[in-house]
C-alpha cells in the first residue's frame, strides 16, 4: 500500500513487510503492540521499521490510545542459583555428581 522499504542495510537483500507484535517495555511495565508493519530481509531476517510506525507506536504508549484488550502474561522469579555444589571442598562419597567435565 505505498509503503516501500530499501534494500537490506546489512546485506542488501530484498526487505519484505510482515506484521508483528512488537514488546515494549515503558515505565517498568510490558506493552504489546499488535499488527506492525515491519519490513524484514529475505536475507538476513534484518526488521527494519519505518519512521512513521515508530512514532506511532509512542503514541500508542504515551496512552493516548487506550489499549484493545490486556492479556496476562506468567512472570517467573528464579530462584537463587545453589552455590554450595560449586563451594570449594570435597563431595561426600554418597553425592551423586557428574565427574568434572563429564557430559550429561
Ligand atoms: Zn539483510
Amino acid at each position: 500500500m505505498g509503503r516501500t522499504y530499501s534494500d537490506c542495510h546489512f546485506c542488501g537483500g530484498e526487505v519484505k513487510e510482515q506484521r508483528i507484535t512488537r514488546e515494549v517495555w515503558r515505565h517498568g511495565s510490558l506493552h504489546l503492540i499488535e499488527n506492525v508493519p515491519v519490513g524484514v530481509c529475505q536475507q538476513c531476517s534484518q526488521k527494519t521499521i519505518l519512521p512513521q510506525v515508530a512514532k506511532a507506536i509512542d503514541r500508542v504508549i504515551a496512552g493516548e490510545t487506550p489499549p484493545d484488550h490486556l492479556i496476562q502474561v506468567p512472570a517467573y522469579r528464579l530462584p537463587e542459583p545453589e552455590t554450595t555444589t560449586r563451594a570449594n571442598r570435597p563431595l561426600s562419597p554418597t553425592t551423586r555428581s557428574p565427574a568434572p567435565g563429564a557430559c550429561e
